[in-house]
């Protein structure tokens, strides 16, 4: 992926998007909410391809290129209280939700639309977050039943229903479990198991010692109690119950696999029968959790089989009382968001302003629509059907296209790889297939019930309707035609079960793809991240599948260790940038979209540079040559500034780098960069230590 998608989407662990996809406020780029495709086009013309005024100049491109590019841009553009981060990403991201909220209020005002319709699922669902009237009265009416049953749980055979009962879209619970293709045989779904259930964004959060995440280990325990008091607990009681939630959730982290060993497929696939995954938890019954779930499985694809059989240990260890405490906790700290103000306040002022970085909330629309996001594929199709130009798709088809042919190029004449190896890349890149726009099909959700009177209700509604239909997929063929996010959102990913790439409509709009921008600008931008999404087929990681979407070897092993000694140099070198004082990039967590950032912007201009062949020579704009252009065009993308608080959790959670080093650390490695800046061989910072430190994979 391009970005960090910040929803539960189950599957989602093998996609690799682009970016981390926070929701905005603030400033719109163009367009306004009820904009037709014509006032579009026309505001887009007025918009220069690359704004000059972005840069600043008193920095050499050849010193540092993303504050050359972006400075200007930074300096106009301070980040919104209500955001941890901003930028151009941001921008677009904003300018979507401006179109989106115009087709949400259009629906949310008519009160009989047809029960079951996009218009209908999607309007009172709006309606049902805004309506703050009745979100208020509502109180806690929905959740209590839920806590009622909790309190009744009298055994360790009713926990383990009752935790079954909460996987339906309630909360999470300390194991996962989902459907999706098995990676050794990709067109047949498979039963995973996973770690799940922690409340922080990560287990370091729990584990680490130093001064600042023991201060957010306190916090947490504060807002835990805080919660509970707002609910009706004495003092004492809320404090207890956070002290025994905290510790439940720290012995959990303490046997999880970490990120960075879960980016390897190879240690999250255990696959393993029936019989054997239920014997790793003696204490919690699989085969009675699955029967509630309405689950068969054969076989199950355990992703962490040490830590459910910590897990199991931990399960006897604490007491019943304080299983009940935790799950009573993920219910609340879940609903949080969709309950009155007071909850709601408590819940940003640690998730959003002490963890996230945001200083205020952002308003209630922007955060409604977050939670009509749950209905991607419907708000898409209206999004589509509203905006999107088919001459969009057809353009970036091609340029999908000239990529690939750049990419064959490319592995034709790497000096790492033997002849054996290329031929097999060569099969996996002819292989790839690509998802431009939006779905084939629409997916049908006529029965999922949405009222406009309980917000809360809703969002149980459809959390159990997703989780029924991932459900059902068990046992059938994987379905290729899946998207993994709305056609409305910013973003784009590489699946390497499918070997396929898909850019969304939401993608397909300035600074990305701009139809009226010049051909240079488009390749370094849109080029850039379809090159990105293939490298990604050739990370570290997606390396390991093969053409048709499985786990295989295809790789002879002196060309493998090659590769890995390049993959472990660009490690190191993301691992030395230090973005605040004492915090570093992680670059073992970083290494696969890395990779793809260098691959994907290397694959741009060369693809560039095919689409001008046979052609006249471009004139300069703005004193910049055509060539220049691809770099400016994919530092348009990463004009970017964060929050301290967000850059420290980015680094621990993301694996994306931080934007700076998006532009600076691929930008260091390639040659044509130099040559296109005339940048000096000797103690230019841009150039890595002398053109033999130079780390070309792609
Ligand atoms: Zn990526």
């Amino acid at each position: 992926m391009i970005n960090k998608m910040s929803s539960s989407l189950k599957n989602k662990n093998v996609v690799r998007s682009l970016t981390v996809a926070t929701a905005i406020a603030g400033l719109t780029a163009c367009g306004g909410s009820h904009e037709s495709k014509d006032m579009e086009k026309e505001k887009r013309n007025v918009v220069p391809a690359f704004d000059v005024a972005s840069l600043d100049t008193t920095i050499a491109p050849c010193e540092n290129f993303f504050h050359f590019s972006s400075n200007g841009w930074i300096a106009e553009n301070p980040i919104p209280e209500s955001e941890p981060r901003w930028g151009r990403f941001n921008e677009l991201i904003e300018a979507n939700n401006e179109k989106i909220k115009g087709i949400l209020e259009e629906f949310s005002d008519k009160e009989n639309l047809k029960k079951g319709t996009d218009e209908q699922l999607i309007g009172d669902l709006y309606h049902s977050g805004m309506d703050s009237t009745t979100i208020e009265n509502n109180g806690l009416k929905v959740v209590e039943p839920i806590f009622e049953k909790i309190a009744a749980v009298d055994s360790r055979e009713a926990y383990v229903d009752l935790m079954a009962e909460l996987d339906m879209g309630i909360a999470s619970n300390p194991f996962g479990m989902y459907v999706g293709p098995d990676s050794k045989n990709s067109t047949v779904n498979a039963l995973h198991l996973s770690q799940s259930g922690l409340s922080l964004p990560d287990k370091d959060y729990y584990l680490k010692d130093d001064s600042a995440s023991v201060l957010i280990q306190q916090q947490y325990q504060q807002h835990i109690a805080k919660m509970f008091v707002l609910k009706g607990d004495d003092e004492a009681t809320a404090q207890a119950k956070a002290e025994t939630i905290y510790n439940v959730e720290k012995a959990m982290a303490g046997n999880m696999m970490s990120r960075v060993e879960r980016r390897n497929p190879e240690n999250t696939y255990n696959k393993m029968s029936f019989a054997d995954a239920d014997a790793l938890m003696p204490n919690i019954s699989l085969v009675q959790y699955t029967q509630l779930s309405g689950v068969k499985a054969d076989s199950v694809i355990v992703g962490q089989p040490d830590y459910l059989r910590a897990l199991d240990q931990l399960f006897a260890q604490f007491p019943l009382e304080d299983w009940k405490t935790y799950s009573s906790w993920k219910v609340f700290t879940s609903a949080a968001g969709y309950l009155p103000t007071a909850f709601v306040e408590e819940n940003f002022d640690f998730y959003g302003r002490t963890l996230g970085g945001s200083k205020e909330m952002k308003p209630r629309w922007k955060r409604v629509l977050g939670t009509t996001n749950g209905l991607s594929e419907q708000l898409g199709h209206l999004f589509v059907d509203k905006y999107f130009s088919e001459d969009s798709k057809k353009a970036v088809e091609s340029m999908v296209e000239d990529l690939r042919s750049a990419y064959r190029e490319r592995i034709k004449q790497l000096n790492w790889m033997g002849d054996a190896t290329k031929q097999k890349a060569m099969e996996k890149l002819d292989a790839f297939t690509y998802k431009i726009g939006y779905p084939n099909k629409w997916k049908d959700y006529s029965d999922l019930e949405i009222v406009r009177d309980s917000y809360l209700q809703n969002v149980y509604n459809l959390g159990a309707y997703k989780t029924k239909e991932n459900y059902a997929k068990l046992g059938k063929p994987v379905d290729k035609d899946d998207w993994f996010m709305g056609a409305h959102i910013v973003n784009a990913y590489y699946n390497p079960q499918n070997n396929e790439v898909v850019f969304p409509a939401g993608i397909l709009q300035p600074p990305f793809y701009n139809p009226d921008a010049d051909d240079a600008i488009n390749y370094g931008a849109i080029g850039g991240v379809i090159g990105h999404e293939f490298t990604h087929g050739f990370d570290d990681q997606g390396s390991k599948y093969g053409p048709d979407g499985n786990l295989e070897q295809w790789w002879t092993a002196d060309d493998r260790a090659r590769f890995d000694t390049l993959a472990n140099r660009l490690i190191r070198q993301y691992d030395a940038y230090e973005p605040i004082e004492g915090v570093h990039v992680n670059g073992s967590l970083t290494i696969g979209e890395n990779i793809a950032d260098l691959g994907g912007l290397t694959l741009g201009y060369y693809a560039y540079l095919k689409s001008r062949e046979g052609k006249d020579p471009v004139e300069p704009i703005d004193g910049f040559t055509d060539k220049q252009r691809v770099f400016l065009g994919w530092a348009q993308v990463w004009q970017m500034h964060a929050t301290d608080s967000y850059t420290r959790k980015q680094v621990m959670t993301d694996p994306h780098s931080p934007a700076e080093f998006r532009v600076v650390g691929p930008m260091s490695n390639m040659p044509e960069f130099k040559e296109a800046w005339g940048c000096d061989n000797t103690g230019s910072a841009m150039v890595k230590s002398g053109e033999e430190e130079q780390i070309i994979i792609w």
